[in-house]
Formats: C-alpha cells, structure tokens, sequence
C-alpha cells in the first residue's frame, strides 16, 4: 500500500470534529475534484505494509486513527488495514469519496465511514456509487462539501431521493460562505449537521494538520 502521509492532527471534519487522531493518508484517486485540496496525494508516496503502518500509528499511543486519501478503497488491502486497528481496540474512521463501493467494509461500532456525495462545483457527481447510502449506519456519516446554491439543491435532492439512515453532513467548500447553508437548514428544518473544516480555521491550509 502506498502511503502520502502519517501524522497526528484533530479530526477537522465531520462528526467526529475536533477529536485528536493519527491521520493516515493513502497515494493515488481516481477523481479530480475541481477543489482538491490534496493533489499532492494523486502520484506522492513510499511503499509500507499493513504492519509497518500500524507500528507507526501505533507510536502516537492515541488509540484514533482516520484512513484518508486520495482514495483508500482503490486498494485491495484496505479491509485488512482497517481490521488491523478494529482488532487492536482502535476507533477507526474511513474517508471515502463515494465513488467505490463500500459493501466489503465492517460493520462496527468503532468504525466510522465518512462517504463524500460529490455535488456539481466539484464535477464529480456522476461517479457517485448511490447504492452506497443504504450501507451506512447510524455510526457512520455521509458528507456533502457546498460550494454555493446548485450544490445545496443537489444535496436536498440526494437527501429526499435516498433517505439516508445516517449522520447528514453540510460542509462548505474551503473559502466560501457558510451562513447561505446554515440559513437554509435553519428555514427548512433540515435533519442535517452543518460544520465548517476546523483544521483550515485552525491552521489554514497546511499540509499535515
Ligand atoms: S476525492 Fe478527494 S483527493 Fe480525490 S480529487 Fe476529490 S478532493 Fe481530491
């Protein structure tokens, strides 16, 4: 497995915001988000095994890992690295794009799978895996990154077409207005968290936090 990078942060994103974890970021996507804010992932990396990974995790003694990308399902020993950590007592949280099937992944307690739905601003709407939704469960969160009045129409419409059954995210893109989408949640009475990315507030965007 290729990896970018490991290191120790808060989750800034989702509903685990806020928490410290070891980040464990993997080489390559197969998307090309109009935003990415993390090209330095598609082609960077060096080799490790799933022990040599978990040794590193390991060294933060924090007991939190989030497996990030680029794009972690693209490969085939992602079950076994997540069930590495899940054995060893970790809280494990997932970061997937949406665009790969999720049906091989656990279903436990102390994993969180954090799926992205690509609105229009990113271009990627299309390679969505839709049938992904009703995998998630109620530990799990299902992400949607706005960038303005289209995107928030599509989420709406993702949302009433799929019913998810799991914890609904409104995140702004990087750099744009939240307050649009706090409005709309507020009127509409939408079951949905809306929360910005702690980490850019924090420290901006800087690689590694
Ligand atoms: S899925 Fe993530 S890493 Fe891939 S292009 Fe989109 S934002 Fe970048």
């Amino acid at each position: 497995m290729r990896i970018n990078e490991i290191f120790y942060s808060i989750q800034g994103e989702g509903i685990n915001i806020g928490v410290p974890m070891v980040f464990v970021r993997v080489t390559g996507c197969n998307l090309r988000c109009r935003w990415c804010d993390t090209k330095y992932a598609f082609d960077e990396g060096t080799e490790m095994s799933i022990e040599a990974i978990f040794t590193k995790v390991d060294e933060f003694n924090v007991g939190r890992v989030c497996i990030t990308g680029g794009e972690p399902l693209l490969y085939k020993d992602i079950t076994k690295l997540l069930s590495r950590f899940i054995d060893a007592g970790y809280f494990v949280q997932l970061q997937t794009n949406g665009s790969r099937t999720i049906q091989e992944m656990p279903c436990e307690e102390n994993l969180c799978i954090s799926m992205d739905i690509k609105c229009p601003s990113s271009g990627m709407q299309d390679k969505m895996e839709f049938s992904n939704i009703e995998l998630l469960s109620p530990f799990d969160e299902l992400k949607f990154v706005i960038a303005d009045e289209t995107d928030l129409n599509y989420a709406r419409q993702v949302i009433d077409k799929y019913q998810p059954k799991t914890n609904v995210v409104f995140q702004p893109v990087y750099g744009t207005d939240i307050k649009f989408i706090a409005d709309a949640v507020v009127k509409e009475e939408l079951n949905v968290r809306v929360l910005p990315q702690l980490h850019k507030i924090i420290w901006g965007e800087v690689r590694g936090k």
